[in-house]
């Protein structure tokens, strides 16, 4: 089989293939086990309004603790999750625990935010769904307004498809966001037809801001664009303080990193202060977020 190789053109064989593909294979087998073993954990990593350092909510992140290979980053099995289709099993179940846990923060008198959950393209185009979604919000008993859906551009191949999908989903009262917006190729004349409420700004934009006077010119036509259109807009992965002034400087209010907060287990959200101190770090970097 005749694969496109690195730089120097084309390759038949190759041990880092080979390496892929079995990692690929083993990794297939294990996420089929991974939920009834209780490997996978959902992280909560929160999002703040300033400039009062306002809660205002939670995303939903997948960790998957392999018991040989330790902690596998989302980025790395969630594509082979995808290709197989198991990811349907594994996206129900995240989608059910974050409802349920955010139900269980909200009895507890914790400030009721909204928790946001990733949805995979393969979900998006499930033809129940809404459904789905129903059934799990009526069995956790988590208030449909608690519940924000991100969204990808690259889900959206087929426009009015999708804005069709969105327009069932919000019917069931809960919200809509675009994930890793300004990645994905989506026409900006249809933009204004999506029942968005919120656009999140993706990291790559936000890492460069401080170099790059580019990136600064984007991140303004996102911002001012959002406004215009009537829905927030939310900075991704803001790490440091300067990230937050330029942000801040183009009238983004909304920020989520590690700046504010790293993913944390549910047990170490509200732990301590329950306005959320600035500054925890339980999550140690993981490769994914290293080789950034
Ligand atoms: P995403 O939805 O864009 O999530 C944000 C990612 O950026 C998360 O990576 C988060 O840990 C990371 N992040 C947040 N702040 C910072 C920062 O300041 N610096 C750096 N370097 N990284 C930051 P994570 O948890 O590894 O997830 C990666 C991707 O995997 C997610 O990107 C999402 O696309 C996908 N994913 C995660 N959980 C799920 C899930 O339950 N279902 C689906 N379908 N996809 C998921
Ligand atoms: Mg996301
Ligand atoms: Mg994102
Ligand atoms: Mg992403």
């Amino acid at each position: 089989e005749v694969k496109r190789g690195g730089k120097n053109g084309y390759r038949f064989y190759s041990p880092e293939l080979d390496e892929e593909l079995l990692f690929k294979i083993e990794i297939e087998a294990d996420l089929r086990k991974a939920i009834e073993r209780g490997e996978l954990e959902v992280y909560y990593q929160p999002q703040y309004r300033m400039p009062d350092r306002q809660l205002i909510g939670i995303e939903a992140l997948l960790r998957w603790k392999h018991p040989v290979r330790g902690m596998i980053p989302p980025d790395r099995f969630i594509p082979i999750a995808e290709e197989t289709g198991i990811i349907m099993e594994i996206g129900r179940w995240v989608l059910r625990e974050a409802c349920l846990q955010t139900k269980i923060w909200h009895d507890a008198g914790q400030t009721k935010v909204p928790v946001s959950v990733n949805l995979s393209t393969q979900q998006f185009h499930q033809p129940d769904l809404e459904f789905e979604i129903e059934r799990i919000l009526v069995e956790t008993g988590l208030d449909p307004q608690y519940l924000e859906l991100e969204i990808t551009e690259s889900m959206m191949m087929d426009a009015a498809l999708s804005i069709a999908i969105m327009n069932r989903l919000k019917r069931l009262g809960i919200r809509l966001s675009l994930d890793d917006f300004g990645t994905g190729y989506s026409s900006l004349s249809y933009l204004s037809m999506l029942p968005i409420s919120r656009l999140k700004i993706d990291r790559s934009f936000v890492m460069r801001l401080e170099e790059s006077g580019n990136e600064r010119a984007i991140v303004t036509t996102i911002i001012a664009m959002a406004y215009s259109l009537g829905m927030d807009v939310i900075a991704e992965g803001i790490e440091t303080e300067g990230q937050l002034e330029i942000l801040t400087e183009q009238r983004c209010l909304e920020f989520q990193g590690y700046y504010f907060s790293r993913p944390v287990p549910p047990g170490d959200l509200f732990a301590g202060d329950a306005d959320l101190s600035l500054g925890m770090t339980a999550e140690p970097p993981t490769a994914s977020s290293a080789d950034a």
